[in-house]
């Protein structure tokens, strides 16, 4: 069974988070930094969870990547 993850990028210095798909070039390869200041990547698991996160980030834009259409 292959899980689709799904990512939130928070970019605390644009205001804005981002939600992507697994496997979007966006997606660095990592490893994984999130910071307070700056934000970072989250993994979640499917994809309701994680627009309900995306809806709880305090950032005032919550985009969807262009790129990979979540
Ligand atoms: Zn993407």
């Amino acid at each position: 069974m292959v899980i689709m993850g799904y990512w939130i990028h928070l970019k605390r210095s644009l205001d804005q988070a981002m939600i992507h798909r697994d496997r979007c070039p966006e997606i660095p390869s990592g490893p994984f930094r999130s910071d307070f200041w700056e934000g970072g990547w989250t993994e979640f698991p499917d994809k309701d969870t994680a627009l309900e996160a995306l809806e709880n980030t305090d950032a005032s834009e919550q985009l969807k990547c262009p790129l990979c259409k979540p």
